[in-house]
This record gives structure tokens, sequence and C-alpha cells, in this order.
């Protein structure tokens, strides 16, 4: 009997173990939730602590990992995050939700736009990252490890920066293959924005995937990136549009009982146009985020510090305005708006 006891026991233990899913510092059994901590230790530069929780659900299913904040003060999709993890409840998943908050704490908590104040680098540029590498870098290859190499599917969420006025959108990054390319798909519809970028240019190389969603995408793992909000607001309207994505996507890969309802007719975008100023100064948008417009039409303008005029954006097509610079400051070569280009036809 105590023979038999000494073979079943560390079996038993494997299989405990087995049903527990750690990220970082955050360990969950089977059935639960678990708040921790991926440690970025200090390098060149100091260390920093990305907060994240896993949500481990009753009964096995995919892995999907949720992740936001890589730009700090795009806050509604921040906020999008924390609603979800209030709003996932163990017993009712399927497989495991990882969710990342708050990639850029540097970034919220200084109040930076685009990139970690700690070393002046976007921290979704430079996956998959490197142990050696500058704050930005370590955060990137950390991430990569525990949660890109743990997933199964991966939804990266941004929106307006402070200086961005946006309309609502995601990507789709099509691979070539075709499977993966159907549920990355079929995931975007799931999300239910009703306009699609097609990001066709993204690096096929997963050791130069550049962006954290493309790091996935260069995996196999069908991904999405997803952005809602605008300059510093947190609406209801852009933190439920993201938060009723994750949550499409979660029934549409069976993580959540309930209907899958599918975005009908989505604006499909080929060819996004980005507008440059070519003087510094004042700008004057003429234009909403999410106004029609047609080419050579005025988008906005730039005058010098005594109100003359210097420098007129017209938008290089017809197309959309997938946003616009949301305040007065303006630098040479600064981006006054994106402009996405229609498909047309099927
Ligand atoms: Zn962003």
């Amino acid at each position: 009997m105590k023979l038999l006891l000494a073979v079943i026991l560390p079996a038993l233990a494997t299989a405990a173990a087995a049903q527990s899913f750690t990220v970082g510092t955050a360990r969950a059994e089977r059935g639960q939730a678990a708040t921790g901590a991926i440690e970025v230790p200090a390098g060149t530069d100091p260390g920093t602590s990305i907060p994240v929780v896993v949500v481990n659900g009753a009964r096995r299913g995919p892995v999907l990992a949720i992740v936001s904040g890589a730009h700090g003060t795009e806050y509604a999709s921040i906020i999008a995050v924390e609603r979800l993890i209030g709003r996932l409840d163990p017993a009712q998943v399927s497989g495991t939700v990882i969710l990342v908050p708050l990639v850029n704490r540097a970034s919220f908590d200084q109040k930076v736009v685009h990139v970690n104040p700690v070393d002046g680098k976007s921290m979704n540029r430079f996956y998959p990252g490197r142990i050696d590498g500058t704050q930005t870098e370590r955060a990137s290859y950390l991430i990569t490890r525990e949660v890109v190499a743990r997933c199964d599917h991966l939804i990266d969420l941004h929106g307006g920066d402070l200086d961005e006025s946006l309309r609502p959108y995601s990507y789709w990054t099509p691979t070539g293959r075709a499977e993966q390319d159907r549920v990355s798909r079929e995931m975007v519809l799931a999300f239910g924005l009703d306009h699609i970028i097609v990001s066709a240019d993204r690096p096929q190389d997963p050791a130069a995937s550049r962006y954290l969603e493309n790091t996935a995408t260069t995996r196999g793992k069908p991904s999405l990136t997803a952005e809602a909000g605008h300059a510093g607001t947190v609406e209801p309207e852009d933190v439920e549009a993201l938060v009723h994505g994750c949550l499409g996507v979660m029934r549409y890969l069976g993580m959540l009982a309930g209907p899958v309802e599918m975005v009908r007719n989505p604006v499909w975008i080929d060819r996004v146009l980005t507008v440059t100023s070519e003087e510094g100064g004042i700008f004057y948008p003429l234009v909403k985020r999410g106004a029609d417009v047609t080419e050579g039409m005025t988008l906005g303008y730039v005058t010098d510090f005594f109100g003359r005029k210097v420098f007129e954006a017209r938008s290089p097509a017809a197309g959309v305005v997938l946003y616009v610079c949301s305040v007065p400051s303006m630098t040479k070569g600064g981006t006054i708006a994106n402009v996405g280009v229609v498909r047309t036809g099927s």
C-alpha cells in the first residue's frame, strides 16, 4: 500500500500542476483567477513591474492573451482591460485568459505619449525584444516569453493617444497561411468594429516581428489588434466597444457561452496614408475623426506663432479619416492625419 501511494502521489501532483497556469508571479489553479506581475529586471536602465492577471477557466479550452497600454496614455484601451478583469468569472470560462492591462507603466505615470520615457522607445516596435537591451526591449522579451509563447491567440488593444482624435477600427494581418488567416479574419469580424485595416505589410520574420500582435501572428497564432478611444478621454462607448469586442472573440473561440455575432459588411481599408506637416507651428483641424474625405480636400492647416498660415494639409486620396491630430502642437514632420483608403468592390 505504501509502495502504491508512493507511485500514485507524484502522478497526482503532476496532474494538479498541469491544471494551474502561471504567468510571471500570477499562478491560477483551474477555476480560479490570480493577479501578479511580469517583473522586468534592471539592466542598463531601471527595471519595471508589469501587472498581469490569469483567469484560468473551470473547463479546458484555448489560451487567449489580451494586452493593452503599450502606449500608456491610450486610456480607453487600458480601462477596457480593467473592466474585463472585473467581468471575467473563471467558472464561466473555457480555457485561460491572460490579461495585461498596462505594459508601459512609466508612460501612464508620467503622462508621456507614444514612448516609454525611460528609454524613449515605443513599446510596440521592439518585439520580440532582447534581455540585454533597454527597458522596452527587456519588457518586450519577457512579454514574448511569458505571454506570446504561452497563448494560442492574442488581442492587442490600442486607441488614439493624447494627440490623436481616432475613430475605432481593428487590424487584420493576413499571412498567406489559409487556416490561420480564416481564424484571424473571423476573430476580427467577431470583435465587431466595422472598420478593418488589412495590414499586409507587417514583417514576416518572427525574429524581427516589431509589433506585439505580429509577434503572435508570425508564430502561427491567429491574433488581432483593435483601437478605440481618443485624445485622453475614457468615453463609455469606446471602452464598451473594446470590452464587447474581446467578449465576442471569446464566444467565437468557444471560451464563453452565447451566440457569435459577426459584423456584417465592414469597411475594409487596404491602405493607410499618413499626412505629415511640412512646417512646425500651430495646427488647426478642419475635419473630424471618421470623416469621409475626397482627394485634395483640406484636412487642416498650420500657422506660425503670429497667425500666418504656413502649411495646408490636403488628403492625398479619397478615404476615411482614421485619426486627426487633436492638439495645436505641430512639429515639422509631425502627423496631421491618417487617411484610410477604402476597398471598393469585394
Ligand atoms: Zn497604441
